[in-house]
């Protein structure tokens, strides 16, 4: 970022990080925002973050750097605008595993530990997160300007979301209409991205939809172990709006969200202008469902495509989950070839029918073991290991437990003999693992 780690590390630094003083030449700001909560719309805004500033990096692209849990702002409510050390050690640990697994995403610059308790159910450690972002531009963001800001207003956030991320349709035709087209194919990979790797973001209220395409706020999170498309870690996502299998659902849910706040700006002909709006969500699905087939050949070690290739992979899915099979390792084991995912004869006959589709294309084994290699990750931040390496920071200030895990989860696609341990999965127990919001 052309930042100065050993700065940052000195006094003056860690100052500026656990928002003690201000960089020279930042004017700190938090952001109003609206957004749809659980499909109910209301007022949010940085109720616990500030936004230091934006770095320009060697490259040229421009990063907000933004500080989260660093006290309260006008947008608090009721909240004390403080964050506790173990979710934001968990933002920190996931947000870096989601960036090694080639997802976008905002990244994790530091945490610090303020010295101040927060009181939750419990008195817990205060903590403050940098986060790094492309830019918080949120469809709440959106949201906000179209519920309480003018038609002039839009148009500006409009031009200014253009030219800060999508500087290629400046000059289209129709500009606006472009942006929600760009911003709807950017979320289609993303939303793939999240479904072949098993991701659960858990709260994708429009407030934690940001118009670049990276993945934002890492707060109930979780990754999916046995495959089952009901899935739901979250505890307060009590009818499972935001479950697995809803994913896609949603993003279109929320893009529609963006687009009635765009619509006005598309033509004058309102009916022509939600016409246009409705066919480019609706385009959604295609976009998506082409990312993730070609994601699940490559899974898979297919190159070339077939027709029967989706029933290949919905006949692999059914039987993982009727069988309590955990995703990641199924992949895992299919790659390795080492044996069969189990001793089911439906399962030797899913892997026969398999092998002889990989017959069915030009390249080798050895082009398909490397394709699937690089497309099925050995280690994601299995919740079990998160836990244990945030029991360690918290409890005896040990951070190494952590440091080794971010080690591990840093190349996933290297497969290498100390990752298998971090490939285990949890031992069995009478507990769901429940994450918790905004904690
Ligand atoms: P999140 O769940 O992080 O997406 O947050 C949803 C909304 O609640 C945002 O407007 C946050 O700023 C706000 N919020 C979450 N935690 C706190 C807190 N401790 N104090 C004040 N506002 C908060
Ligand atoms: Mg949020």
């Amino acid at each position: 970022m052309g930042l100065d780690i050993n700065e940052l590390k000195n006094d003056e630094g860690v100052s500026y990080l656990a928002g003690n003083s201000v960089p020279k030449g930042s004017i700190p700001i938090a952001q109003a925002y609206a957004g749809h909560q659980f499909g109910y719309f209301t007022m949010l805004g940085d109720g616990r973050a500030l936004l230091l500033g934006e770095q320009i990096i060697p490259d040229g692209m421009r990063y907000d750097i933004q500080l989260k849990g660093s006290g309260r702002t006008p947008y608090s409510r009721g909240g004390d605008g403080r964050a506790a050390l173990g979710p934001m050690l968990r933002e920190y640990i996931v947000s870096e595993a989601m960036h090694a697994l080639n997802i976008p995403t905002t990244r994790s610059l530091a945490v610090v530990t303020t010295g101040e308790p927060v009181i939750r159910e419990r008195l817990l450690k205060g903590s403050i997160l940098t986060r790094v972002a492309s830019s918080h531009i949120r469809v709440g963001t959106f949201e906000y300007a179209l519920n309480f800001g003018t038609a002039e207003n839009i148009k500006q956030l409009a031009d200014y979301t253009i030219n800060r991320h999508y500087r290629e349709i400046t000059n289209d035709e129709n500009k606006y209409f472009s942006l929600l087209k760009e911003v709807i194919k950017r979320q289609a990979s993303l939303i793939a991205k999240w479904q072949l790797i098993g991701f659960i973001h858990g709260v994708m209220n429009t407030d934690n939809m940001v118009l670049s395409g990276e993945t934002i706020d890492y707060g109930p999170c979780a990754f999916m172990d046995a495959y089952n498309p009901d899935t739901v870690f979250s505890s307060i996502d009590t009818y499972g709006r935001y479950a697995y299998k809803n994913q896609p659902k949603i993003a279109v849910w929320n893009l529609s969200r963006l687009a009635e706040t765009l619509v006005p700006l598309f033509n004058e002909n309102k009916e022509h202008a939600i016409k246009l709006a409705q066919d480019a969500v609706a385009e959604f699905y295609e976009l998506y469902h082409n990312h993730w087939i070609s994601g699940m050949r490559s899974k898979l070690g297919i190159f070339n495509e077939e027709a029967d290739d989706e029933k290949l992979v919905e006949e692999l899915l059914n039987l993982m989950q009727k069988n309590n099979e955990d995703y990641t390792n199924t992949f895992i084991k299919l790659t390795f070839n080492d044996t069969f995912v189990n001793e089911t004869a439906e399962f030797k006959e899913w892997h026969n029918k398999w092998q002889a589709r990989l017959q069915r294309q030009a390249q080798t084994k050895e082009e398909s073991f490397e394709l699937m290699q690089n497309s099925n990750p050995a280690v994601i931040p299995r919740n079990h290991r998160v836990e244990e390496a945030l029991r360690a920071a918290d409890e005896k200030e040990d951070y190494s437990v952590m440091e080794h895990l971010i080690s591990i989860l840093n190349k996933p696609f290297a497969h290498t003999a100390d990752q298998k341990e971090y490939a285990e999965l949890p031992p069995p127990s009478l507990c769901k693992y429940k994450t918790y919001c905004g904690t």
